[in-house]
């Protein structure tokens, strides 16, 4: 069937006088998802690659969500408003206008998107025009790069700069920094917005308040956006503050506040995300939200209201899921580290988020580095580590612009967030594997 629908794409392609693609989407058409779910999927692993934890979401939610579809309010099955449901978007907008100090109109403000994907893709719809730059900073999510291209404008890269850690210490992501000077000279005239991921996917880097004051005064200075990708809020750890950009200074005015429920409450599937802002920036992504995907499903929406509600209740205390997930994670994180530790893999400790990076360095013997390979070596290693050894990870990479892939392509990224025996089924793997390198 699927060999029958290829013939009629390509069929009918070469019937076309014209070419199909259209240009912006020159050169976008590889994806590290699409690339590494589908050979996990193909091999028997132990999979610590995508980004999703393999548990449960809390009861509360899952009994909201229960309660949506299967209660009396039949309208729960229908439409709700186009920006948001109703109930979602006042509980959103009370609970981060109590943490942000900062009045928020939940029709105004805020909006409910399919996810933190689509959040992100009307910033750049509807804030980026062609020609105006995009300061990204690596490493990042990949689809930051696309999206900015698909708008039209420019990305302009800056890397976090790792220190060699003290000595007998582990590295950090917190060892990892940018130069103020070179971040001050990626503004230019062009500079339209940028774009901030704290905590940080892949790296796991918090951002101190100091950091985000650097950025925060170059917005202010150059009249920049910034858009500001917080899907990790409460995954920060070892007693480390999550600051909200949009709270410092002169920042309301200028800055989306991204969030996703599928980090939040560990529902990855349900795909729901928001936004928030000022409505003179809002009003715009509102235009692109309703040309195109129009409003996200209703009942998911319901139950993450209630989820919201209920963590607004419990705020700060040690019953709410967002103290209690970040111990939990915490431990996993602590975990994985032990079991890379013990094979000879250096992993650079995650000060949030669902991820760790490890380095591969002294792992060159078991995948020897081809230097005219055009594909990077952590991407050549991890599917060698697919096939033989049944684990699965994400080249660190693709995290990376074109001019720096190489650069980075010792490391490697673990998702974290997964079961006792996922994790366990990964030590075992991993323990295996340092037998063979060293023997019994
Ligand atoms: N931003 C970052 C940094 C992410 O890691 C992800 C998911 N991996 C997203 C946005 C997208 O989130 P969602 O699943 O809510 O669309």
């Amino acid at each position: 069937m699927m060999a029958q629908l290829t013939g009629n794409c390509n069929e009918m392609e070469a019937k076309m006088s014209r070419p199909v693609q259209a240009q912006r989407l020159e050169g976008l058409d590889k994806n590290v998802w699409v690339e590494f779910v589908k050979l996990a999927a193909t091999y028997p692993t132990v999979n610590l690659g995508q980004g999703f934890p393999d548990f449960s979401p809390p009861d509360f939610v899952k009994e909201a969500f229960v309660k949506a579809v299967s209660g009396e309010n039949a309208m729960l099955h229908q439409y709700t408003r186009v920006f948001g449901h109703p109930a979602l978007v006042t509980i959103l907008a009370r609970f981060f206008g109590k943490l942000l100090g900062q009045d928020i109109d939940p029709l105004t403000n805020v909006m409910v998107t399919v996810g933190a994907y689509e959040a992100l893709f009307c910033c750049f719809q509807a804030l980026v025009d062609s020609g105006d730059e995009v300061i990204i900073i690596e490493p990042y999510f990949d689809c930051y790069e696309p999206m900015v291209k698909m708008a039209g404008g420019t990305p302009v890269f800056i890397p976090l700069r790792p220190k060699t850690p003290a000595p007998g210490k582990l590295m950090s992501s917190g060892d990892w920094q940018l130069d103020p000077a070179e971040l001050a000279s990626k503004f230019t005239r062009r500079t339209k917005a940028i774009v901030l991921n704290s905590p940080n996917n892949p790296l796991g880097k918090v951002f101190s308040k100091k950091e985000m004051e650097i950025i925060a005064d170059l917005c202010v200075k150059h009249d920049v956006l910034c858009f500001s990708d917080e899907v990790y809020e409460w995954l920060v750890y070892d007693g480390k503050k999550h600051i909200r950009i949009a709270s410092l200074p002169g920042m309301w005015d200028r800055t989306i506040t991204i969030g996703s429920a599928g980090k939040t409450f560990s529902a990855t599937g349900w795909k729901v995300g928001w936004m928030f802002g000022p409505d003179h920036l809002v009003k715009h992504l509102r235009t692109v939200h309703q040309n195109c995907v129009y409003h996200c499903p209703t009942a998911a929406q319901e139950a993450v209201a209630q989820g919201f509600q209920r963590e607004f209740e419990h705020y700060g205390k040690p019953e709410s899921y967002f103290v209690q997930l970040p111990q939990e994670l915490q431990q996993k994180r602590d975990r994985l580290v032990q079991s890379l530790l013990a094979v000879g893999m250096k992993p650079i400790i995650p000060e949030g988020t669902y991820f760790l990076i490890a380095d591969l360095s002294d792992f060159k013997a078991e995948v020897p580095n081809l230097p005219d390979c055009e594909e990077p070596y952590d991407s050549r290693f991890i599917k060698w580590m697919i096939k033989n050894k049944g684990l699965a990870a994400i080249p660190v990479s693709a995290f990376y612009s074109t001019a720096q892939k190489r650069n980075f392509d010792h490391l490697i990224r673990f998702c974290f967030v997964k079961e006792e025996a996922t994790l366990k089924a990964a030590e075992d793997i991993l323990q295996q594997w340092k037998l063979k390198k060293t023997g019994p």
